[in-house]
């Protein structure tokens, strides 16, 4: 092939945004003409690239615009250690159904049970299936949406955060909610009401929701439309962190091997 035309097809994958063929041209012809590749398994193999080049590319920036806090999958998640979760429950969770329907998940129960692990896990794969996500604490959604009413942007910010497919908001009950904060954090629940899915993390049990936010009508407001579609799972059972630092523990109080002979 001569260079002008190897310039020209450089310039004819930028235009076309084949950015990854473009980076890969010479390589690519070169291993066609040494395995005498067919001209549809040449395209074949040109198309799959970029497509796949571009897939990873989307994935990236969905989960980079999601915000986690860290990456984790359900591959990771210990099933046996947390009998009281269905694998079965999650997995279906997984396949994004939930989301396509506009449903809500609850993920209750105390401290290093995996709430968010979980949440975390549901929220790539929904960045896998191509969903637009977003992951919040609650504490950090509702100073969110007080800066912006300070501001006066409230409604700009609300219909933000309206647009993601699902809303992970993680750590309910942990910090009380003053009644601004109750206020702005029912608004948010409505406009995403059968719009869009809400997965919420809490260490609360619903009954304490009246606590958190200072006032049982609106815990009971934002509580009816959470869960008039939803899944709610009930972990039980003993932290995951205490586990590993007392088996931590164990190995240090551990007797010695054997001490070599002095
Ligand atoms: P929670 O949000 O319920 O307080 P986390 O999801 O933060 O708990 O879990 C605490 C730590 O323990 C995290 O590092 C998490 O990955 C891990 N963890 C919790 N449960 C499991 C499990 N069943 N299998 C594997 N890791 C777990
Ligand atoms: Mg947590």
């Amino acid at each position: 092939m001569t260079t002008p035309q190897l310039d020209r097809l450089g310039q004819h994958c930028q235009r076309l945004r084949l950015h990854r063929v473009e980076a890969e041209l010479s390589t690519l012809l070169e291993q066609a003409a040494k395995k005498d590749l067919s001209y549809s398994d040449f395209l074949d193999e040109v198309l799959t690239l970029e497509l796949r080049s571009k897939h990873e590319k989307h994935l990236a920036m969905r989960v980079s615009m999601a915000r986690f806090p860290f990456q984790k999958s359900l591959d990771s998640f210990d099933w046996k250690f947390q009998p009281s979760i269905d694998p079965k429950v999650i997995k279906e969770l997984a396949s994004g159904r939930f989301i396509a329907d506009g449903e809500n998940v609850l993920l209750l129960g105390p401290p290093g049970v995996g709430k968010t692990h979980l949440a975390v896990a549901l929220g790539l794969q929904a960045c896998a299936l191509g969903l637009r996500t977003m992951f919040t604490t609650a504490a950090g959604l509702i100073a969110t949406l007080g800066k912006a009413l300070y501001e006066n942007r409230l409604e700009e910010r609300l219909k933000l955060l309206t647009q993601p497919k699902l809303l992970l908001i993680d750590e309910i009950g942990y910090i009380p909610i003053d009644r601004q904060g109750a206020n702005l954090f029912f608004q948010l629940i409505s406009r995403r009401y059968e719009r869009g899915s809400i997965l919420l993390t809490s260490n609360q049990s619903l009954g304490a929701w009246g606590e958190v936010f200072g006032d049982t009508v609106i815990a009971s407001a934002i509580l009816d439309r959470l869960l008039h579609h939803a899944t709610t799972i009930n972990i039980k059972g003993e932290s995951y962190r205490l586990k590993e630092k007392r088996r931590a523990g164990l190995l240090r109080t551990a007797p010695p091997l054997e001490s070599p002979a002095e």
